[in-house]
């Protein structure tokens, strides 16, 4: 496509991209992302001050670099076998844009997510790889969208298009801000709504709270939740992008440490995803960007829009369980104590939770379902999954803490041993098995850094309340089908009695 006919369909969206960006390719380079986020998005950070240019600010920076390596990492041979895929017309794109349409595109696209949990460790829950997000779904249920209008479900087809051939990055914003319960929903102070319905776009007010990576990324996918009482202005799925006119981005307290790659070789290493609340003051979404507006229908298509983005949280969390597998076993070999009977037992739990939750990945692709033209991955596996994940999540973390003993306490920094009197006999009392009392000091780092800091603490409330807390899956999977033909097998088998209704 020419160069010119891509800015078009940019400014068509309303986009506010800087000028270069999508000029000649559909892959960004790390410098081309950096860039494209100097875009006047107004962001105040926890020390009440604006923030001038996000690529350089010490706590967004971090997470920044990461991504920009991993764009760039899509121009090697190596990094483009999973990170890119060739579009119909033959040019490469993102493959966190890849529709999927095939088992195999599924398969793609885990590769993918691996490749990035493995680099990030699974701590960004709205990572470089996300993508479309819920654009996907919603192009899904287009036939929907369009039944109430034609022009929405334009948008979307448009969105998702003009995002892979743009290599954006995306965040979803779903959540209400949190306020007085007693307040019904329709009156709510702080809920996002339309307050003006404009010939060119709609006017939104209120706020939405947790943005993660809403600072680090190009534009928000806004949905609106499944909430009783909701009201129809607040029925609103459009695309935000980060640097709207009226919209604040406030951040929460930094949680990464600045240290250096040793004393801190993750936080250091990979920075945080931000978190900021989201304050619209008459924010302007132009039409274009518009999917879905007073159109109570879509609510009931829950999964449907949601699915590949679940899908994607059951992948990622499946890969981090891998890793927390892989570490145990490198903890229990450099303390050696992995010929204790116990020990080995902890680690099979560990590891049994990585292949638990790699089963359930598996089976919702192999039984994906067809809609809309895509496959979305089978809620029969994907939700359950994603139950088992979040619940025995602090189990696994807590095994994992169990098992340093005082492994994660025994640290010292580098100043620590770069002193002369101190140095050489940390290295002579604090040696691990087949490696020195350095590298062990290192390996416990890392572990703090994956398991106890504020940084892995905030990951862990995220994925606690990430797309759905516990409750709301199990009241998901309760309403599934699938026991009445077990219990039809059962009944049938044994002769049991069917209960009469109202009885
Ligand atoms: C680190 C982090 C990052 C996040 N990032 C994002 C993001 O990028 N995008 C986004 O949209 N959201 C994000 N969220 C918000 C998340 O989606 C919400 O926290 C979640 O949906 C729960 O809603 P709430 O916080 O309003 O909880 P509330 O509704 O205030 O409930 C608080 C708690 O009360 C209990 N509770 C409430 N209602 C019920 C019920 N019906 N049944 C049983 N228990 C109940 C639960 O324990 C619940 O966690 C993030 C949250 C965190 C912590």
């Amino acid at each position: 496509m020419a160069v010119e006919q891509q800015a078009s369909s940019l400014s068509e969206l309303g986009l506010r991209l800087p000028e270069g960006l999508g000029k000649s390719s559909y892959l960004m380079t790390g410098d081309e992302y950096r860039s494209s986020l100097r875009d006047g998005r107004r962001i105040i950070d926890a020390g009440g001050l604006e923030v001038p240019d996000v690529t350089t600010h010490p706590n967004l920076r971090g997470g920044i670099d990461h991504n920009a390596a991993a764009y760039d990492a899509q121009w090697t041979d190596e990094g483009a076998k999973t990170t890119v895929h060739q579009r119909d017309d033959g040019r490469a794109a993102s493959s966190a844009w890849l529709l999927p349409r095939t088992v195999d595109d599924l398969r793609h696209k885990r590769a993918f997510i691996r490749w990035n949990t493995y680099r990030t460790l699974g701590m960004f829950g709205r990572p470089f790889d996300y993508g479309y997000g819920t654009a996907a779904g919603l192009l899904a249920v287009s036939d929907r969208i369009a039944a109430h209008s034609p022009e929405w479900s334009d948008n979307v087809a448009r969105f998702v298009d003009t995002g892979a051939r743009t290599n954006l990055m995306t965040f979803g914003l779903g959540a209400d801000v949190q306020s007085d319960r007693s307040i019904p929903l329709a009156q709510k102070p702080g809920r996002l709504r339309c307050v003006e319905e404009r010939p060119d776009g709609l006017v939104l007010y209120g706020a939405k709270p947790c943005g993660s990576a809403a600072a680090q990324a190009h534009v928000g996918i806004l949905n609106t939740l499944v909430s009783p009482g909701v009201n129809p202005d607040s029925m609103v799925y459009c695309a935000v992008p980060s640097n709207s006119e009226g919209l604040t981005l406030v951040l929460r307290p930094p949680v990464a440490k600045q240290g250096n790659t040793e004393d801190s070789p993750v936080d250091a290493r990979i920075g945080e995803e931000s978190d900021a609340l989201l304050i619209f003051n008459r924010v302007f979404i132009p039409r274009d960007l518009v999917f879905n507006y007073k159109n109570p229908e879509l609510l009931e298509s829950y999964y449907e829009v949601q699915g590949l983005t679940l899908w994607h949280v059951l992948v990622r969390l499946a890969y981090r369980a891998q890793i927390f597998a892989a570490t145990a076993q490198m903890m229990v070999t450099y303390l050696g104590t992995d010929k204790i009977p116990q020990v080995r037992d902890a680690v099979s739990d560990i590891t049994a939770y990585a292949e638990g939750l790699m089963a359930y990945v598996v089976a919702s692709e192999e039984q994906a379902v067809e809609i809309g033209g895509l496959l979305i991955p089978n809620e029969r596996y994907v939700t359950p999954g994603r139950l088992y994940s979040v619940v025995e999540l602090p189990r696994i973390m807590q095994l994992l803490r169990e098992l340093s003993g005082q492994g994660m306490i025994t640290r010292m920094t580098t100043e620590q041993w770069s002193r002369a009197d101190l140095g050489p006999l940390l290295d002579e009392f604090l040696p691990g098995t087949g490696v020195t009392a350095r590298e062990k000091n290192y390996f416990f780092n890392f572990l703090w850094d994956m398991t106890c800091s504020e940084n892995a603490m905030r990951v862990a409330l995220f994925e606690n309340v990430n797309s759905l807390p516990p409750a709301g899956m199990r009241a998901r999977i309760f309403q599934s089908q699938e026991r009445d033909s077990w219990m039809r097998d059962v009944m049938n088998e044994f002769r049991l009695p069917t209960a009469t209704q109202g009885v």
